[in-house]
């Protein structure tokens, strides 16, 4: 009998237990049954794990400018770069896929260079669930079992298919139990929700905020003006407010996808005011949490940009440079480095080094039902380097720890919230045109055929019959940023005037700009008006 290997899956935060098998010709998945909190079950992207670990797109030697070449002479050339720059032309970027002692010694890899530019690479906004609004109860496990009052703000379902489980469990215990679902897409938790609420795009906070407000007068929101702003009827909000009411033992869940969210730092501490007044747990479902760096992500962008910095290292994610959104800035760029598990796409300028994948490491980190450890399922890929040794080639490197979250107090955020809903509610007064708003979709695909093509477009069939398209035609897509084909799918989960296309494939997040986030000042990837007009295939 073969060894099964034990870990924590490092696609989200949910926690997951799974198991790897080496059969002697491939690895397969072993399914724990008796381990909480997934019992044997993983999503599609859970399920990936024995894939990603001989996966053929794997890289197993450096790249420069696309072709192969020796770690050695990588090493030197970044050597050389690191001769020809200042270090504040440096910048030192992390992302998901480097874990928590990793980013510890990327900070110190920063300091070594004597560079301030150190920054955070994470920008979805499931990012803003590491700020806590202190008072608030993080929810565990058995909260989610014994929810009778359950809010779902977002695509909960598709990002926590653990809790989804034990949703789906306590609405049906009690008759009395209580669902309702905000979300701007009509997903399918919605279909089991007693109170069903779709806000116009990007607005959800808003709503939030209002909920909290009717709860606790004090707090002084302006319903009526939200309920103008969001188009949710101000009874639709009061009733939520009574489903919620302190007292019922319940459950604050909230999901953040990219392109779906207009302000991500608002959306999390709104969810957290409103568990708060409600009295409920709170749980916040992203793929990963990462800490924030020295400089917000928006300063990188602008010295960038204006050409400040020359020489870029970019640690950890999947693939380098994430972010098409960000090439324009990225590639006036002279040096850069980046880190990777997969082969890149295209051919990217610079050097890319092959790492090993979270599935190949040892480490503790957090998910949201608390500390988890991750094991190795197998030896790191032949050829890889892993992140310490690539920074210590370049002199003595201290780890220097970061702080994962930050707490935030209600008495500073409420003078603030007021600003923002203001901000908000005079906003609106400008909207206007022909445009639709673009919605960004992220469904918990398998990682295995990386890069599946997500080819479609969700149109309202009112909307359909404007544009003349029926399902299986094909329009563009035309925002400020990029321009996109896509095959139309008729359906009513969109709400008329709204479009939504799948925000996995790197392409389709063209179509959004990076812009700042307000709350944070990190960067966000919201909601975004785009043309929409019928071609042939
Ligand atoms: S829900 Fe998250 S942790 Fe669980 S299997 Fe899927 S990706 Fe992995």
């Amino acid at each position: 009998m073969n060894e099964i290997r034990r870990t924590t899956c490092v696609m989200c935060r949910n926690g997951c237990q799974l198991g790897v098998v080496f059969d002697g010709y491939q690895y397969r998945m072993e399914y724990l049954i008796d381990v909480a909190p997934n019992n044997g079950r993983t999503c599609p992207r859970g399920n990936s794990a024995s894939i990603v670990l001989d996966h053929p797109k794997r890289l197993s030697y450096p790249l420069l400018n696309g072709k192969e070449t020796t770690w050695d002479h990588a090493f030197d050339l970044i050597k050389k770069w690191h001769q020809d720059v200042k270090p504040e032309e440096i910048a030192v970027v992390y992302s998901r896929g480097a874990g928590a002692a990793e980013v510890g010694l990327v900070r110190g890899f920063a300091a070594a260079l004597r560079t301030e530019n150190l920054v955070c690479g994470y920008l979805e906004p499931d990012n803003a669930f590491r700020f806590r609004l202190s008072g608030v109860k993080s929810a565990t496990l058995d909260d989610v079992s014994a929810s009778r009052a359950t809010l779902l703000v977002g695509d909960v379902f598709n990002t926590s298919p653990v809790a989804a489980k034990r949703i789906i469990e306590a609405r049906y215990a009690d008759k009395q139990s209580r669902m309702v679902v905000i979300d701007s897409i009509k997903t399918r938790e919605a279909g089991f929700a007693h109170i069903f609420i779709q806000p116009k795009p990007g607005t959800e906070f808003l709503v939030l905020a209002a909920i909290a407000g009717l709860i606790d007068a004090k707090l002084k929101m302006d319903i009526d003006g939200i309920a103008n702003r969001t188009g949710v009827p101000r009874q639709q909000m009061e009733e939520v407010a009574k489903v919620l009411k302190p007292g019922v033992p319940g459950l604050i869940a909230c999901a953040a996808t990219t392109g779906r969210i207009s302000e991500p730092y608002w959306h999390s501490i709104c969810a957290q005011i409103l568990a708060f007044k409600a009295e409920k747990p709170f749980v916040g479902f992203g793929e990963a949490l990462v800490p924030d760096g020295k400089m917000g992500f928006g300063k990188l962008k602008e010295a960038v940009g204006a050409g400040r910095i020359k020489l870029l290292f970019w640690f950890g994610g999947l693939h380098p440079y994430s972010y098409p959104e960000l090439f324009p800035e990225i590639n006036k760029v002279e040096f850069r480095v980046a880190t990777s598990i997969f082969k890149p796409e295209n051919p990217l300028p610079g050097l890319i080094l092959p790492v090993p994948s979270e599935f190949e490491k040892t480490g503790k980190g957090e998910s949201v039902w608390g500390e988890v450890k991750f094991e190795p399922l197998a030896d790191p890929v032949s050829g890889t380097r892993s992140l310490a040794e690539i920074v210590r080639q370049f002199g003595t490197v201290q780890e220097i720890p970061g702080d994962l979250f930050q707490t935030v107090k209600l008495e500073e955020v409420t003078a603030q919230l007021t600003e923002t809903v203001n901000r908000q509610l005079n906003a609106s007064k400008s909207e206007s045109g022909n445009l639709f708003w673009l919605l960004g979709r992220k469904e918990a695909i398998g990682v295995g055929g990386f890069f599946e093509p997500e080819e479609e477009i969700l149109l309202h069939p009112d909307d359909a019959q404007k544009l003349a398209v029926t399902e299986g035609d094909f329009v563009k897509v035309k925002s400020k940023t990029a321009e996109r084909q896509f095959r139309v799918k008729v359906v009513s989960i969109v709400a008329e005037g709204t479009a939504s296309v799948g925000v996995n494939v790197h392409q389709n997040r063209t179509l959004f700009s990076v812009e700042v986030d307000p709350g944070s000042g990190e960067v966000k990837i919201p909601p975004t008006k785009v043309e929409i007009w019928r071609v042939s295939a």
